[in-house]
């Protein structure tokens, strides 16, 4: 089985991040990269470099306002007296049906949700890599791979059409399932992420081919707050089509398991012809977010949970962040999913 990954991807180096006000190292690191790439190495994946595949199938997902703001914003930040060198927003529209900002901070505070994707000069290219890896995964899958893993980094559920935001610039999962709609008519994203996958929520709520499905750390006292609560069912044609499943804190392998086996239940119910994996490893105990206790072995039960299923499966990279383990967590889902580690 495959790995896509691309070196660029490690270029993106955030460095500023704020975290309840506090001005804290940004905890996404290229050394993830090295510790991932590790840890599916030892689960017997190959590591193949995806294809270049221009923006097509990037805005199949984004906004063309969007991706020209993410082009080129750090060069246009750079003519802004006083500026910090990495864009972060500073100010927000409380509602965005209004007119378009012209300026560079107006729209640094319309497309970034949060100040924990900062853009710096490298970003740009490091985000299309990252998306890249998940369209190569999906199209190895397409071509009769049981599954693949897109080493995706910088990650992707947090992304909207339209914002970035907790360290995501481009949804890679999304990506993948519009992708995969090429040849399968119903997707379902399972996201497993100790967050709520907001950005994939947001793209395909009004939609009923792309079932999306998220277990996460309740948002009631958690990032992102203001989305993944139970009630959040889906809009229009996709009302029934969003399902979250959010856990107290400190939720342990057995209440992480009942809820993926409710999770799994919906997933079978709409019969998918392929499934995107939204592979967070940040629901670890030892994660330095701490907030759920998933441990080691857990996430090959997890796995194992999920390739009962019996579908093609692109597997995307999310979260999870440096801790001893963070390699291990990757070979442990990746042997319960059924590779065979070496
Ligand atoms: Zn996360």
């Amino acid at each position: 089985m495959k790995t896509f990954y691309a070196a660029e991807q490690k270029r993106h180096d955030p460095k500023f991040f704020l975290s309840s006000g506090g001005r804290f190292p940004n905890p996404e690191q290229p050394e993830r990269v090295e510790r991932l790439l590790e840890g599916a190495r030892a689960a017997g994946l190959d590591v193949a470099r995806p294809a270049d595949h221009g923006l097509g199938p990037i805005s199949a997902i984004h906004t063309p306002e969007y991706l020209d703001f993410l082009k080129r914003i750090y060069q246009r930040w750079q003519h802004i007296e006083g500026a910090s060198e990495e864009v972060i927003p500073n100010i927000h529209p409380i509602a965005r049906a209004g007119s378009y900002p012209a300026s560079a901070v107006g729209q640094a505070g319309y497309h970034m949700a949060d100040t924990s994707c900062p853009i710096s000069a490298e970003t740009w290219e490091s985000a299309c890599w990252s998306a890249w890896s998940a369209v190569s995964a999906a199209d190895a899958v397409m071509a009769g791979d049981a599954w693949a893993y897109a080493l995706c980094r910088p990650p992707g559920h947090h992304a909207f059409r339209d914002v970035a935001g907790g360290f995501c610039f481009f949804n890679n999962s999304a990506i993948a399932a519009q992708r995969l709609r090429r040849s399968a008519e119903r997707v379902a994203i399972i996201d497993v992420d100790l967050h709520h996958g907001n950005g994939t929520q947001g793209v395909f709520y009004e939609r009923n081919d792309v079932l999306t499905v998220s277990i996460h750390a309740d948002p009631v006292r958690f990032y992102p707050f203001f989305w993944g609560h139970a009630d959040e069912r889906g809009e229009g044609l996709g009302l029934g089509y969003n399902y979250n499943l959010p856990l107290p804190r400190r939720s342990d392998d057995a209440a992480y398991l009942e809820a993926l086996s409710a999770a799994l239940r919906r997933v079978e119910a709409f019969s998918p012809d392929a499934i995107v994996i939204a592979l967070g490893l940040d629901a670890f105990e030892k994660d330095p977010f701490g907030g759920l206790s998933v441990t080691t072995p857990g996430f090959a039960l997890i796995g194992k949970a999920i390739a009962k299923l019996g579908r093609p499966a692109v597997i995307v990279q999310e979260g999870g962040y440096l801790c001893d383990e963070l390699g291990d967590n990757l070979t442990s889902f990746l042997t319960g999913y059924g590779a065979k580690a070496v």
